[in-house]
This record gives structure tokens, sequence and C-alpha cells, in this order.
């Protein structure tokens, strides 16, 4: 019988790509191997993101075509994860489901996936499947399982799930519960190891980095400056040979603690912060739940600017929340003015069933009206990042070379090398595959709104 094959389909934001990687594991761990062509598959898995309605209207639609495949090739299994089953407490999601799906489980149960798959397909079970994954304590937290990580070079590493905040319009604390922080011993255990395996970039991952709180403190250096456990982290690991590259995502403002900013500016952090504002109005804060005004957020601005003048700065923003007024939105359009952002990921209010808004509020602005209010950020973003990045022509930059493909260039198709400065501007310059995962000089001479592009300098 031939290897059986699986897909992971992911939706959302990194931490769901990490968890698609401990997926991955664990069903390689079983005997699968991946494939990208559903028609392949014998295991279609759909991880799931819930922020919007846009995002779980695509998951409804990917079911309709899995149905059609099933019609013909009805040895296919289905599994759905994620935010999807995470948020449905009562049961009112899983009841709306078509015959197509077989699984439904919150991502921490993955553990269990092994034994569902043989007890629906046991002709799929292979000699060598090691079964130890779904059995004994060791894997009742699924953060344990070792990841499939996507390439060698830079590794998405969780310190922590769920979320304490309830900001009212999010269904992240209902799909992923209350913030559960990672031993320090296991986040360092995973950043030694992907270091030995050549990894140059890591990136921290959770709801609100900055609240991280070890549970096993007495596992920082003795020689660790920082009081601040986020802080001390960022610390330990700028210690580990062969890190050049460190970023998280994502903090809260309340929470930005000057440790975390002094940590900043040890030499393995990228020059670029994603610090979420949401709104420019503390009313519209307030009923965020946010916790913090507008004047909390610029002094964090404030603070991190006078540590390292020339970072990068992203944001993320909702326009069109309940009852936000034109005057309130006009307010976020000032604050982005003020603070000049680099990046913002800009949604239009969507209403989450389960929420303290939806429960609260009157999703009040009209559609017409968040469709106009995100077309006028987002044209401030393009006029802002252009004039921006006009500083980095003739200007060189760091960039981590993540892949190497034809493109057009100059007006004839050319090998071309894509990556990330340490501002995290997209950057390219002709170049081959020889210096994928390298970190390499690139003198810029041109500056578009999302590309830079320039020559090959050197190799750092
Ligand atoms: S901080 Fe607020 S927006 Fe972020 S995950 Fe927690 S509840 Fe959601």
């Amino acid at each position: 019988m031939s290897q059986p094959k699986y897909q992971i389909i992911t939706f959302g934001c990194q931490m769901n790509k990490s968890d698609s990687e401990r997926l991955a594991a664990l069903l390689q761990s079983i005997g699968f191997a991946e494939t990208d062509k559903t028609d392949s598959a014998d295991l279609v898995l759909i991880n799931t993101c819930s922020v919007r309605q846009t995002a779980e209207d695509r998951v409804w639609g990917l079911l309709r075509k899995l149905a059609k495949i099933k019609e013909r090739k009805p040895g296919l299994m289905v599994g759905i994860t994620g935010c999807l089953p995470g948020r449905d407490k009562d049961g009112a999601i899983k009841k709306k489901l078509p015959a197509t799906v077989d699984f439904y489980f919150p991502i921490h149960e993955m553990v269990q996936l092994p034994r569902w798959i043989f007890g629906l397909r046991p002709e799929l079970q292979g000699p060598t499947a090691d079964l130890s994954v779904g059995k004994g304590e060791e894997y009742a937290d699924y953060l344990k399982i070792t990841p499939s990580y996507g390439n060698n070079f830079q590794a998405y590493i969780p310190i922590q799930t769920g979320c304490n905040n309830f900001c009212t319009y999010c269904v992240v604390p209902f799909a992923r519960g209350l913030e559960k922080n990672r031993p320090t011993a296991d986040i360092m255990s995973d950043v030694r190891e992907r270091a030995r395996a050549g990894a140059v970039e890591i990136i921290l991952l959770g709801q609100t980095v900055n609240s991280y709180q070890a549970p096993d403190a007495e596992n920082f250096s003795a020689h660790n400056p920082f009081k601040n456990h986020f802080a001390a982290l960022l610390w330990e690991v700028n210690q580990v040979p062969g890190i050049k590259r460190l970023h998280f995502t994502a903090p809260h403002p309340r929470e930005f603690d000057d440790e975390v900013i002094e940590a900043m500016a040890l030499p393995a952090h990228l020059n670029f912060l994603h610090l979420p504002v949401q709104s420019g109005d503390n009313e519209v804060l307030r009923r965020m739940n946010r916790k913090h005004t507008v004047e909390d957020f610029e002094d964090a601005i404030r603070r991190v600017r006078e540590k390292i003048p020339n970072i990068a700065l992203g944001t993320d923003l909702i326009v069109g929340f309940c009852g936000e007024t034109p005057e309130q939105f006009e307010k976020t359009v000032k604050l982005f003015q003020r603070v000049k952002f680099d990046m913002s990921y800009h949604a239009m209010y969507s209403q989450r069933s389960g929420t303290a808004a939806a429960k609260a509020f009157k999703d009040d602005v009209s559609p017409e009206e968040k469709r106009r209010r995100w077309d006028v950020i987002q044209e401030l973003l393009i006029k802002t990042v252009l004039e921006l990045n006009q500083k980095y022509v003739g200007q060189s930059v760091s960039v981590l070379v993540e892949r190497c493909e034809e493109a057009i260039h100059h007006e004839k198709a050319e090998k071309m090398c894509y990556g990330f400065s340490r501002e995290l501007k997209l950057s390219r310059f002709p170049g081959d595959e020889s210096l994928v995962g390298k970190i390499v000089d690139v003198k810029i001479n041109k500056a578009d709104k999302w590309l830079l592009e320039g020559e090959y300098v050197q190799t750092a």
C-alpha cells in the first residue's frame, strides 16, 4: 500500500501556522506524507481562523468543495481544528457541519488525532506508525510536540497560548482559552535546537507576549539582568550562538515595560515593533475593553523611539467598531498621521457571536461607511509608507533571504532573491538559490510602497 497523505490548509495568524507545523509533525510520526494536492490526500485538515466572519465563510466554502471530492473519493477524511471548534462552546457550529467532516477538535486535542484516524481507516496504519504521541502525560500539552518547521533558517516559537484580556470584539479568549505561559526551559530548548539546525531568526509568538510570566523563572540565567520575564526571555534568546535576528508578535500597549524596550535594543532584535492600538479614540478603546488609552500607546511609542530612534512601526486597527462616530474615526486618522506607521493591518469591524461586543453593542456602522473608513486608512498607509521607504534609497539593508524565483526585473526575466530587512521591509535583488537562508547586505536603489529593490553587496 502506498504511503497515506495529508494536506493541511491553514487560515489566520502566525500562531495557527505554528500549530499547523505541530500537526504536520504528528501526522508524519504516524507515517503520513504531505501533499499540496487535495485529490491525492487521504486526510485534509483545515486549521481555522475566527477573527472575522470572512475567514469563517471561507471554511464553509472549502467544505462544499471537499464534499464534492468526497463523493468520488469516499475514503477521504476531513478534519476541522483551530478557532472554529475552539470557540464553539455550546456546539452550535458543530450542529451545522456537513457530514463531510470526520474530525472536529480544538487544537490542543491534536494528540488524539492518530487514534481517531486509525479508528476510521485502520488499513492506513503501517508497521512504523509511532502512536506514542497520543498516549502518556508528556503530550497532555500539545506544545511538547516538536514541530515540522517550514525551513531551517527561521522558527516561529510560541511562548504562550490564550489571552486574559477579553477585548469586547475578540474571540481569542474563547477560542484559545485563558493565557497559559510555556516554561522558559521548553522555549529555550526549542530555540537552541533550532539554532543547532541552522536557524538565524526566531519569532516568538503569543497573544500578549509582553505579559509573559515564566512558570519556571528559576530557569533564567543567574546573570540575566532583567526582572520583567518577557525582557528576560528576550535576553536569553540573544545569548544563543547563531541567533542573529529576533522579533515577536504581538505585544499589548498596556504592559509595555521599559525593560522590554531595553531588551529590544539588544543586538539580535529586529528594528521593528508591531504594537496593536485598534483605535485612536479613548471612548472607542474603552468600549473595546482595551485597558489602555491613546496616551498610553503614544507614551510607549515615545519611549521605544527614544531608545531605538529608527525603529519601523506596525499596528492593528479596527474601523467601524460599534458606535464609532466619524469624529472618533478621525482621531484614528490623526493618530496614524502623528505616529507614521510603516505597516497597519486594518480591518472593518466584524461582529463575532459570543463576544461581549455582540451582546452589548449594536453593529451600527454601515458596511459602506466601514469600507470608506478602511479606504481612508489604506490610502494613508500607502502614502506614509512610500514616503518613509525613500530613506532606504542609497543605504544598505540587512536581509534574510527566504526565497529565489524568476521575476521581471528591468523589463526582463531574471532570478531574484526575496527576504525581509531588519525593519521587516520586503526586499529583493538579483541572486540565486545559494543565498536562501543567508543574511546579506543589499544596497537599495529603488523604494516602492511594499518593496525595496537593490543589489547584493555581501553575505554577513
Ligand atoms: S489582547 Fe484583546 S485582541 Fe489581543 S488576543 Fe487578547 S482579547 Fe484578543
